[in-house]
Formats: C-alpha cells, structure tokens, sequence
C-alpha cells in the first residue's frame, strides 16, 4: 500500500490517564520509581513505558515524537524546544572534531551560521556545494565526511532537493543523508526516498500558528536512542528539550496539518501563476518555470492529503 503521511498520523490513537480522547498532559520535571531496580533499568533504556526526568523523555515529548516518526515513516522521532535545538544536537551526534560535512550552499540562514561560522571552533568543517549538481556534491565527499546535508525544499529560495539521488551517493560513501524537510511537511516524505535523518523546525507549518519554536529529528530507533543517552546524546547533554505543554499543543495543531498544507499549496499556487501572468519573476516549484519543478511535481501528484 503506497504510504500516505495524513493516514498514519490520523491512523494513531492515545488515550488520557481517565480515558480522555486526547493524551493527559505530564506536567512533571522529574519521576518517582516503585523499585530501585526499575531505575537502574530506566538508566540503562531498559524499561520501555518508565521515565526518569524530563530533559530524558516524558510522556507528552514522546507522543508528539511518535506522531511525527509516523508522519515521516522512521522508526522513532525526538522532539526539540526550536528547529535549530534539533539541527545541532543532530550534527554533533554524527560529527566531531576533525569530521567533515558536505551541506547544500542554500539551506536556512541559522543552519548556514552554525556550519560556517560555530562548528568549525569544534574541529567540524563544512564544504557548500550546489546540491542540485550530482558531481559536484560527490566530489566534495572525503575520507573525513560523516555527512550530506540538504533541504527539501529549501528556505527561502525554494530549490529542490533530489533526496533518491543524493540517497544513492550518501549509501555509496557510507554517509549519513540528513534533510530538513521543513518546508514540505506530507508532501515530501524524505525517509522513504533514502533519507536517514530527517528534520523539522515545527515552528513553521507543522505548529502552524506562530505561538512557538520547536523541532523534531526523525530516524532510526538506534539513532534516536543515541541523542537521548545519558552518558553521550547530544539532545540529553546540550538541553535543547521541548515543555510537555507545548508538545501537547503542538499535537493538537498536527491533527489539522493535511487540511493546512493543501490550502497553503492552492494559495501559493494562486498567487504564483498571478504573478507570473502580471510578468512578475517568479521562484515557485509549482510552476514549470521553476528548475526543480520535474522533481517535485510528480511527488506532489501522488499525494492525496485528504482521507
Ligand atoms: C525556521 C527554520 C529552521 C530553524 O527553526 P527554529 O524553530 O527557528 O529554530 C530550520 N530550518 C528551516 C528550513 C527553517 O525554515
């Protein structure tokens, strides 16, 4: 069955401690153990279901980052206070001090900031390549690259991504492909064409309603495992960690993403052949004009948002 992002969110069913319609919220820093032998086990990840202390995991965090893991088809999601306090922790569980990142030349002005002008006081270089140049993305990549770096769509100048084929040379060097697929919530679904790793800043479309940052990074059980270990996870260690009452809130909007994304594409849509009638120089991958346009058409086509 062709995967649809809208049903398996809609697809997932909480229920409150009394039986509500909606998760109870936690609203608890830290957590009580009935055995110290439960605690021990929560320390080491072996006690699915038991929490420790909020920065770790809690109970809303964990919902929210259910919602969205099935929203981009990983196996698990870790939800962050701001897209960017999930960008970093990402990049520096997978990089230090000598590695090297191969990231796309037009990517969101903090991720830019971060590559060129924070991670290099860490030893972590960064090479800007023209993503939309298979060669020269390739020939970038060195013995030391742990990492290609991309947008979907990407912020501001909306150049697409060919996530298949930067998958392919990502899997050929034994890198890790990690998108920000912020600017295409369901309609691009970025693990499912070969990304390991992928990045939301819920702050813009997925929240939608401009009352908060926040941020999710969408992978493999394993990886997710990793930024929330105790001893080394970057998201455990650096702090980055989302209220529950935020994530609560945060979920309630995820419930009307489908009906939000396809308006926003009808208006968009609109307003861009508008402009480009009125002659007007138009970027709009809806359009033909638009350089990525083959590539996003067809994926855009094969998705219906609605049930
Ligand atoms: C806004 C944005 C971010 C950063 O997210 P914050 O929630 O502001 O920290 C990262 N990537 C993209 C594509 C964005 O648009």
């Amino acid at each position: 069955m062709k995967f649809n992002p809208a049903d398996a969110i809609q697809d997932l069913q909480y229920f409150g401690e009394f039986g509500g319609v909606n998760p109870s919220i936690s609203d608890s820093s830290t957590y009580t153990f009935l055995s110290a032998k439960t605690m021990f086990d929560t320390f080491e990840g072996n006690a699915d279901g038991c929490y420790l202390y909020s920065r770790h995991s809690s109970p809303s965090n964990l919902y929210l980052g259910q919602a969205l893991a099935a929203m981009e088809g990983t196996e698990a999601a870790n939800v962050s206070a701001s897209g960017m306090g999930a960008i970093t922790p990402t990049l520096l569980q997978l990089c230090g001090s000598g590695d090297h990142i191969v990231s796309s030349r037009t990517i969101y002005g903090g991720t830019y900031a971060f590559l060129k002008n924070f991670s290099p006081r860490l030893g972590i270089k960064t090479t800007f390549v023209d993503i939309t140049k298979m060669d020269k993305v390739e020939s970038a990549i060195t013995s030391e690259t742990k990492v290609l770096y991309c947008e979907t769509v990407s912020n501001p100048l909306l150049e697409i991504a060919d996530i298949s084929s930067l998958a392919k040379i990502a899997k050929k060097h034994n890198i890790k492909l990690v998108v920000d697929n912020t600017f295409s919530p369901l309609s691009v679904s970025p693990a499912k064409l070969g990304a390991d790793i992928v990045i939301h800043s819920l702050t813009k479309y997925i929240n939608g309603s401009s009352d908060t940052l926040g941020g999710v990074t969408c992978a493999s059980r394993e990886f997710i495992d990793s930024l929330k270990n105790v001893n080394n996870g970057a998201n455990m260690l650096l702090g980055p960690t989302m209220d529950s009452l935020r994530s609560a809130s945060v979920m309630k909007n995820l419930r009307t993403l489908h009906i939000r994304m396809k308006q926003h594409s009808h208006n968009a849509m609109y307003l861009a052949e508008r402009f480009e009638k009125d002659g007007l120089k138009v970027v709009y991958p809806g359009l033909k004009s638009h350089s990525g346009h083959h590539l996003y058409k067809p994926r855009l086509r094969s998705r219906n948002f609605t049930r």
